[in-house]
């Protein structure tokens, strides 16, 4: 193993997705000290580029220092107070760890579940918050990365507005691959990653709280139990304000070059055509899997992972290992109760192209022969 010269490879499975030279060269610019002024600026563009992916207005928008995980602790931990219900909605690995994170924050915890590759119903949703009429918020993942299903969210917040409670949302693997309407859909909190449809390297999760967010964390009666993650300290740094910028903790300043980058990448393209581009490379992919006999597992998959059932006779852990070994390609094995019965291919920002899925689809053709 030569650890001093990483390969290129081609990164195809659930994240991080490959990552343009532009982004990387952006990593390697001289290192500001955090209040620098120039420092500062390229700090209020990134958030002002993040409001523009994320389609909201919400002033606190802002990348949380760690990778996706950090950003669903973050919401958690500033929204949540001991003895507060909430109502999570669990059909794959990353609805499970939000009910985990959010009971570990002291909330009950309702969950609403739906078999793993299926997706949940607004029925499901009503029916728990008239069960649960108290519960503060409702948590639901937009691209569950575990299974490929692809969580519709219009109409959401109207149900769980009319209870008085906030929708919060895991984007991490739709943000910049799908759409995701942040302020029409009526999201009241949500976080992503930088290593999915972004393609930037994991490091960051940005997150955004709306006005309703805001207000529940202004009438927090204990502090959050993570000192990290307070958004209430963290935007003294992220905002200013009145009292200029406030040192909380030394912002990963390389990684917000590299975030600012791989923005200005996706808004170069422009949001809607990077979304048209990750349908149809999606669509390609499928037709090509098809043809080979291979079967999609979630109803509604989304176009930035594909889970797809294992061949019958393929060798799981040998398949894939060929394909790193002889084609560079890494595509992703089955998470939690899909370890052995699924592949996950990764088509996310730079990822999703024509070269790499007729790549993918070659490799796998030979390597199944
Ligand atoms: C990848 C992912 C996460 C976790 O992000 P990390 O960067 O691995 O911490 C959370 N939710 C979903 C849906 C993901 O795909």
């Amino acid at each position: 193993m030569n650890t001093q010269h990483p390969a290129e490879r081609i990164l195809l499975g659930p994240g991080p997705s490959p990552v343009p030279a532009r982004v990387l060269r952006a990593l390697g610019a001289p290192t500001l000290g955090h209040l620098d002024p120039q420092y500062i600026a390229i700090m209020d563009e990134t958030c002002a580029m993040l409001r523009q992916v994320f389609q909201t207005q919400n002033a606190l928008t802002f990348p949380v220092s760690g990778t996706g995980m950090a950003g669903m602790e973050c919401l958690a931990v500033n929204l949540i107070e001991p003895g507060d219900e909430v109502i999570v909605c669990v059909n794959g690995v990353f609805g499970g760890r939000m009910a985990d994170v959010m009971e570990r924050c002291g909330a009950t915890v309702h969950l609403v579940e739906a078999p793993w590759g299926e997706v949940i119903t607004p029925d499901q949703i009503a029916g728990a918050l008239d069960r649960f009429p108290k519960s503060k918020l409702v948590g639901i993942v937009h691209a569950e990365t575990s299974t490929g299903a692809h969580q519709p969210l219009e109409g959401l917040a109207d149900l769980v507005h009319a209870k008085g409670a906030l929708l919060l949302v895991d984007a991490v693997t739709s943000l910049g691959g799908h759409e995701l309407r942040m302020d029409d859909w009526g999201i009241d909190a949500i976080y992503s990653g930088t290593q999915k449809c972004l393609s930037c390297p994991p490091g960051l999760a940005p997150v955004s709280f709306g006005p309703r967010a805001l207000e529940v964390m202004d009438a927090r009666k204990t502090k959050p139990q993570s000192w990290y993650l307070d958004v209430s300290m963290l935007r003294k740094y992220y905002l200013g304000g009145g009292g200029g910028r406030v040192y909380h903790h030394t912002a990963p300043i390389n990684m917000t070059y590299a975030l600012h980058e791989a923005l200005t990448i996706v808004l170069e393209e422009g949001l809607d055509v990077r979304i048209q581009r990750h349908a149809k490379m999606h669509q390609r992919l499928r037709a090509g899997l098809d043809e080979m006999g291979i079967r999609y597992i979630p109803v509604r998959s989304l176009h930035s992972l594909n889970c797809i059932g294992i061949p019958d006779g393929a060798d799981d852990a040998g398949t894939r290992k060929r394909l790193l070994e002889e084609y560079g390609i890494e595509i992703g094995a089955g998470l939690g109760v899909m370890a052995g019965k699924a592949w996950r291919i990764g088509l996310m920002g730079h990822g999703a192209t024509l070269r790499n899925v007729d790549l993918v689809l070659t490799a796998l053709r030979e390597v199944l022969k």
